[in-house]
């Protein structure tokens, strides 16, 4: 009999068993599966050799803990094998900033989606202008067509697929490829699909942000943000972290780190739920149109297939032309969506939006209020009885 041959080596993880094994240490931890929350700014050197060659696995709080350590390597596996490094920053909105300026100078031309997250472009008009970079905004849609955009002193492209409140699809390949042939470089926020759904660096992105507040934390109790980066551009980002005093804190790290462990299952509820709560409103006579990328009729469609392997839980809809008093109805009567910021936790959110006002590159029209909405993990036939009633109260305030 013939001894049964064992290979050698696994083969390559799927992300679901990365997200549950990665950055796991047991051995360091005495057993334990998950890390300490380590709190700490000293960190002892043995000798005085030791500290004055800066010798040590850990030099000083700011620079990392066995906590951020744990969290980085599980998110590095995660981005995949183009990810040279991931920064951690105190909110989603601090990694878009910190990436900002460690990329640009006085002097640079920046280009921006006009679908950004709005913060975003408050910081492009504001704080950026103010230290010398100007920023162009174009329709998320231009495709291959944004070098007609470059100028000599264009630095990099921003692009967030799909868009902040409106969901338009943005071609990341055809944008980094023109990008790239001018040695510019592409910056992803992420944060929609995650890298679960979407590896931005597999893409042509250099840096890819994710707004770890939202998914990656899960149960809406942490402010956090991520930004991996590929080889070419991780430099600028341990500069720019370094120079900047950017950390997060050992308690959002640590609930960061709990978070992706569930991503996976998670991520599918929301994704499931949310598609059939986007059919169900589509098919409802108070809804004109709803904008989900993973929609086979929605305009992003084809792009989304292409490049992302999953959608979240969440999309917008414009809704019959209606007084503002009949849309406040249906808010003020749901009882299990809420109305606030962020999105991203257990729990459905609904809130109104409107664009009009800030979009410069597209005009947004959409002939009709607009929600956006979070399709959290409660039982969806729940959550249409909620808006059933909320449309009652639309339809009576209509009349
Ligand atoms: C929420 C959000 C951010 C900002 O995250 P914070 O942690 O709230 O600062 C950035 N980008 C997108 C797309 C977001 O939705």
């Amino acid at each position: 009999m013939t001894a049964p041959t064992i290979p050698d080596a696994n083969p390559p993880l799927h992300p679901e068993t990365e997200l549950v094994t990665g950055g796991r240490d047991s051995v360091a931890q005495k057993g334990f599966v998950n890390p300490p929350v380590v709190r700490g700014s000293t960190v002892l050197y043995p000798t005085a050799d030791d500290i004055r060659a800066h010798r040590g696995e850990y030099q000083y709080g700011r620079h990392g803990t066995p906590t951020t350590r744990a969290l980085q390597q599980a998110l590095i596996a995660l981005e995949g094998p183009n990810c040279a490094g991931v920064g951690l920053a105190p909110s989603g909105l601090a990694a878009i900033s910190t990436t900002l300026l460690a990329v640009l100078a006085a002097g640079d031309h920046l280009l921006v989606c006009d679908s950004v997250y709005r913060p975003t472009r408050h910081l492009c008009d504001t704080l950026l202008k103010r230290f010398g970079v100007e920023t162009t905004y174009y329709d998320p849609l231009i495709g291959g067509d944004i070098a007609k955009l470059f100028r000599p002193n264009t630095r990099a492209v921003f692009v967030e697929a799909p868009g902040s409140q409106s969901f338009e699809m943005a071609d990341i390949p055809a944008i980094a490829a023109a990008a790239h042939a001018r040695d510019l470089l592409v910056i992803d926020d992420n944060t929609w699909a995650t890298p679960l759904y979407h590896r931005s660096l597999d893409f042509g992105v250099d840096l890819s942000i994710q707004a770890g507040t939202k998914y990656l934390g899960g149960h809406s109790d942490i402010m956090f943000g991520t930004i991996a980066a590929n080889a070419r551009a991780w430099p600028h980002v341990t500069d720019a972290i370094r120079a900047l005093g950017v950390c997060a804190a050992p308690d959002d790290v640590f609930l960061a780190l709990r978070g992706l462990r569930t991503l996976a299952v998670r991520l599918a509820h929301h994704q499931a739920a949310g598609l059939a709560m986007a059919k169900w409103l589509k098919a409802r006579p108070e809804v004109q149109r709803v904008m989900h990328p993973a929609l086979p009729d929605d305009p992003g469609h084809a792009i989304w297939k292409r490049d992302f392997s999953g959608a979240s839980g969440l999309f917008s809809v414009v809704l019959q032309p209606t007084p503002d008093r009949a849309v406040d109805a249906l808010l003020d009567t749901v009882r299990l969506f809420g109305m606030g910021y962020s999105w991203g936790g257990f729990e459905s959110l609904i809130i109104p939006f409107d664009c009009t006002s800030y979009r410069t590159a597209t005009q947004w029209t959409p002939g009709g209020p607009t929600l956006r909405i979070h399709i959290g993990l409660e039982n969806i036939e729940d959550l249409k009885a909620d808006l059933e009633r909320g449309f009652a109260a639309f339809n009576a305030a209509r009349a």
